[in-house]
């Protein structure tokens, strides 16, 4: 039944490409180039946390972004979890971590009627092992970061993030990993090193798939 439904509804939603919209099964060989490049190192200047990304920020890039995190498209998803599995493997590829979600705020949770984050990091654990923990909330609104400059992300996002008390003992007992869509200014991720050094802990590394890489040194 599948098999005669797929070519029908494959006429009423062609397939496209998650990057560049063009009719393709699943994402086209130009716009995959992108994902499979190797994964760059970037060092936060807080704590020494490296953060691991893979595919440089581009339109196309964007687009894969955005179809996953606003549409939940699942070709747009098969491509960020296999980009976070392969950035997750360059941390202590041999030991079982805990992967930590940056946090959305409740409003957009709401809207997209899905924690997004969450979602792909329960995709990236059933492959490399790790557990999932989401330990860090959204503790005020945080203004939208995109017209912001560094300075300003930064000052935004001071104190945004708190991190919950509940299940901490589970991330107390192996490494954690905070794991994100994209890398710009870095301010997100330090803000949840904040927040996750306010309990004591100390993540070990950080992940994206994709990244802004304005600079190697964040
Ligand atoms: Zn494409």
């Amino acid at each position: 039944m599948k098999k005669f439904l797929s070519p029908l509804l494959d006429l009423v939603y062609p397939k496209k490409c998650p990057g560049c919209q063009i009719p393709s099964q699943g994402i086209c060989e130009d716009c995959n180039r992108f994902w499979q490049e190797p994964p760059i190192a970037y060092i936060l200047n807080q704590n020494n946390v490296s953060v691991i990304s893979v595919a440089q920020y581009r339109n196309e890039v964007r687009s894969v972004l955005l179809a996953y995190k606003e549409n939940g498209e699942r070709e747009a998803g098969k491509i960020l979890i296999e980009a976070l599995l392969k950035a997750r493997l360059q941390i202590a590829s041999d030991s079982v971590c805990t992967l930590v979600p940056i946090p959305s705020n409740l409003k957009s949770i709401r809207r997209r009627g899905r924690d997004f984050m969450m979602e792909l990091c329960t995709q990236v654990s059933i492959q490399s092992g790790d557990k999932v923990l989401s330990i860090l909330r959204v503790n005020r609104n945080v203004k939208d970061q995109s017209n912001l400059d560094e300075k300003q992300r930064s000052q935004n996002l001071v104190g945004a993030f708190d991190c919950v008390s509940k299940n901490l003992h589970l991330a107390q007992s192996s490494p954690v990993i905070l794991v994100d869509d994209l890398l710009t200014t870095g301010a997100t991720l330090r803000e949840a090193i904040r927040a996750l050094g306010q309990r004591g802990l100390l993540p070990l590394g950080a992940i994206t798939a994709a990244h802004t890489g304005l600079s190697r040194r964040k």
